[in-house]
């Protein structure tokens, strides 16, 4: 049986023109037009493709979208204004910081610096925070993504056998909190897991982050089981994922292919937050 190649472009098209016409409603509701900033520091040649590509979404969508670029040598201080400022700036609904970010400045920091509220990419504690305490407000992209996924799929992931192979901040840990929401059974795997296999093998959902090409083969993966592939490598063939693509469509009943699975539909849900961090900016949502 080959499995069911999940369009993550076709769901992203659909979200991204809810959103349009969600947006033009909110407009003429709170009659500004929602505007987000995204801090870059320094320049990180593999965020510019995304951001690219998320601003051209935004623009799509009638969201304004401005940068705010400093300097690879900027002190953390200097930033951190800089955000307290965007806090009470009225015009300004939603704030993202350009990930890696210099080694003088604290990540963990920046996060707490910007407001709950305005908050796009749900990394600020407070926002991390509800999640894990079943009380969802802002959740980061990436594992918004993930779910959207499997809503789109009608998976009902209570009592699902799910497997997540990665434990970042920024994927597994909140990817993990929103799936035991949904009462799915989750094991989280990662560099120092004994024997990923044992685990993945069992799962009915297998989610993995860990950018190594190819790391995930036809031997890892249960029969019919969903495979939802996170991971973005730059290859000299091109993009690819964490799964070996062609042997493993051949076992499991769906897979989300790289590049045209999780990564549009990330973008599409980071218009989602920016929609949420708008409406925040107006009523307690
Ligand atoms: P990260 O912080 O480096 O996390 C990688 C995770 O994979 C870690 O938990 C790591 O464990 C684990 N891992 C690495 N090698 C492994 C192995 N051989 N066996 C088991 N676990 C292993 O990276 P990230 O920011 O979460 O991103 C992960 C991947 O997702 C990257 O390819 C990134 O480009 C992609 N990504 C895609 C999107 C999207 O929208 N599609 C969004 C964000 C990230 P240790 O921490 O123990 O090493």
């Amino acid at each position: 049986m080959t499995a069911k190649i999940v369009d993550g472009r076709q769901i992203a098209k659909e979200i991204r023109k809810e959103i349009s016409d969600e947006v033009i409603k909110l407009k003429s509701k709170y009659k500004v037009t929602p505007t987000i900033v995204t801090i870059k520091i320094g320049k990180d040649p593999t965020s510019e493709l995304y951001l690219r590509l998320r601003d051209n979404a935004c623009e799509e969508a009638g969201i304004k979208s401005t940068h705010l670029e400093f300097d690879e040598n900027v002190s953390e201080n200097k930033v951190i204004n800089v955000i307290s400022k965007l806090n009470n700036d009225a015009d300004i609904h939603g704030i993202l910081i350009q990930y890696p970010v210099p080694k003088q400045i604290s990540q963990d920091k920046l996060m707490s610096t910007i407001d709950p509220k305005k908050d796009v990419e749900g990394f600020n504690p407070y926002n991390m925070g509800r999640t894990l305490l079943s009380n969802e407000c802002i959740v980061p992209c990436t594992p918004l993504s993930v779910l959207t996924i499997l809503e789109y799929e009608n998976v009902d992931l209570k009592g699902k056998d799910v497997v997540i192979v990665n434990h970042s901040n920024v994927v597994g840990k909140p990817l993990a909190a929103l799936l035991l929401n949904r009462n799915a059974t989750v094991s989280v795997c990662h560099v120092f897991s004994k024997d990923i296999k044992q685990y993945t093998t069992k799962a009915d959902i297998l989610i993995t982050a860990t950018g190594i090409p190819k790391l995930i083969t036809k031997d890892h993966v249960k029969e019919n089981a969903f495979v939802i592939d996170v991971g973005i490598i730059k290859t000299k063939d091109g993009v690819c994922g964490d799964v070996d693509f062609d042997s493993v469509k051949e076992k499991a009943g769906k897979i989300t292919p790289v590049p045209g699975g999780v990564g549009p539909v990330t973008i599409a849900c980071s218009l989602k937050n920016m929609i949420k961090t708008y409406k925040n900016c107006f009523e307690e949502i």
